[in-house]
């Protein structure tokens, strides 16, 4: 099996001259070109390549930066100047935004050359990838499995080694719950700690944007540079975590405490795949062998979750989504008769079943008469889902949890239950109401499609999780194994 190729890998390929950007960029376009996956909305085949002669002045004169030359995607809900940004729907399908996302100016000016945007659910609503208006996505273990949604696109891409890595986004589990059907490592941080201008919003008080990446030590890496305070945020968390600064050039440091990891009693009662229990409990012994501690810890709040936030972040969703009236952006319908043929016939074109969905089912959790009912109830809910995790992490360092409740499941297999889909989302969806930082890392199979296990920190403590996910990898290799229809470039064998 030849080793992966990471972010890190490529940049010391890069700096020995072992190869150029330009070699590895034409190598990576070839390899999206023949791939069948549909993991990319738009590849940005000329900007990459002057991007990557660029890079390869800059090895030349010595101006080379930390991720100078190295190719990455961008999940296509993320700005970019001068490149389409569809957000997976017919909406924006031929909307180019006038200036780039935060994040993107941030792995734009640390050197990465961006390949092209990567395929998602539209406007990051979904669980499989297969509300994309551009179609669905193929799990590159399996083309008959869907690879998790909404940032199938760059989970698939980097499971089966079309980049090395890509951003993506999680408001319920959109980075986790994909990284953990594709063999993946995928870590959604802090709220705030990711600037959100320029991402295009779904649920502006749960999005977060994240790196979707081969292994913890490319998360630390592509995390240190999509990171930071951002005036133009108001929910950006100004830190100055030089921990996180220093990552951007010297590697992750390597754990050197025992840890107590808690293990939710509410989340393994749930589980009742036996190989996923196993795989979990694999890790347990790992982790105990490695002298950290595992207790059980209760989370009591746990199974009202998904109901309270499908009506938070739809209600969010019905409000967000108000802009797109036909006038100001995106799709507009033909020959309007009036101003309010113009806004509905607009939006009834422009967006696709689910995104209507739930801005119907938000705008009822909204209305006077619900409001108290629906939308005030699940504000408490997630207050009291807060405070179980504030009270679990008085006790223990971390959580160990199932990042989805199995393998990837079939495409089509569950398109006509909305309700049955959401629940895919029980083991993600609480951290990101309690705003909290976790990670998905592989750790087994079941018949022959990858499980994940999800690591959640307290606000802020992702150097924690990062350390004990990169000791796992360094101990396992679940997350090296390559999927069949994967292609290392050439090059970089
Ligand atoms: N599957 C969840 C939803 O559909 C989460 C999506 C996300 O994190 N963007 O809302």
């Amino acid at each position: 099996m030849p080793p992966i190729p990471t972010l890190k890998s490529l940049k010391s390929g890069l700096e020995n001259r072992d190869f150029s950007s330009a070699e590895i960029t034409r190598a990576y376009l070839d390899s999206i070109a023949e791939s069948s996956l549909n993991a990319f909305i738009t590849v940005d085949e000329e900007g990459a390549l002057v991007a990557a002669r660029m890079a390869d002045e800059r090895y030349r004169n010595g101006t080379a930066g930390s991720l100078t030359g190295v190719p990455i995607a961008h999940k296509d809900i993320f700005c970019t100047q001068g490149v389409n940004t569809t957000c997976g729907s017919k909406m924006l399908a031929s909307f180019t935004a006038p200036y780039d996302a935060t994040v993107v100016t941030r792995l734009k000016d640390a050197g990465a050359v961006c390949i092209g945007k990567t395929n998602m659910d539209e406007f990051a609503m979904g669980s499989s990838n297969e509300t994309s208006f551009f179609g669905p996505v193929k799990n590159p273990w399996n083309p008959e499995a869907v690879p998790g949604g909404s940032s199938g696109g760059s989970a698939a891409a980097v499971a089966a080694r079309l980049v090395p890595a890509a951003t993506g986004t999680d408001t319920g589990g959109s980075i986790r719950q994909p990284a953990s059907f594709t063999g993946i490592t995928g870590l959604k941080p802090t709220y705030g700690r990711v600037s959100r201008y320029g991402m295009i919003a779904f649920a502006s008080s749960l999005d977060q944007g994240g790196p979707m990446t081969g292994d913890a030590e490319d998360a630390a890496l592509l995390l240190a540079h999509m990171a930071g305070f951002d005036h133009r945020d108001s929910t950006s968390a100004n830190r100055n975590d030089e921990w996180l600064s220093r990552l951007q050039t010297e590697n992750l440091p390597v754990l050197d405490s025992r840890l107590r990891v808690g293990l939710p009693t509410q989340y393994f009662q749930a589980v009742d795949n036996p190989v996923l229990q196993t795989a979990l409990e694999q890790v347990r012994v790992w982790l105990e062998a490695e002298g950290h501690e595992c207790v059980e810890v209760s989370l009591p709040h746990t199974e009202v979750a998904v109901a309270a936030y499908y009506v938070i972040a739809g209600a969010e969703a019905s409000t967000n989504l108000s802009r797109y009236d036909g006038v100001r952006f995106g799709h507009r319908c033909e020959n309007p008769e009036s101003l309010e043929d113009l806004y509905e016939r607009s939006r009834s074109e422009g967006f696709g079943d689910e995104v209507k969905r739930r801005i119907l089912t938000g705008t009822y959790a909204l209305s006077v008469g619900y409001f108290d009912a629906y939308y005030i109830k699940a504000q408490k809910i997630r207050r009291l889902i807060a405070r179980d995790f504030i009270d679990a992490f008085s006790e223990v360092d971390l959580l160990l949890t199932p990042t989805a409740t199995g393998p990837a499941f079939n495409a089509g297999a569950l398109t006509h239950d909305p309700v049955a889909m959401y629940n895919q989302d029980k083991f993600t969806v609480p951290v990101s109401l309690a705003g909290l930082p976790a990670l998905s890392m592989p750790c087994g199979f079941d018949d022959g499609l990858p499980l994940g296990a999800q690591l959640i920190g307290p606000h802020f403590a992702e150097e924690r999780i990062l350390k004990l996910a990169a000791s796992f990898q360094r101990a396992t290799d679940w997350h090296a194994r390559t999927a069949p229809c994967a292609c290392i470039p050439e090059v970089l064998q």
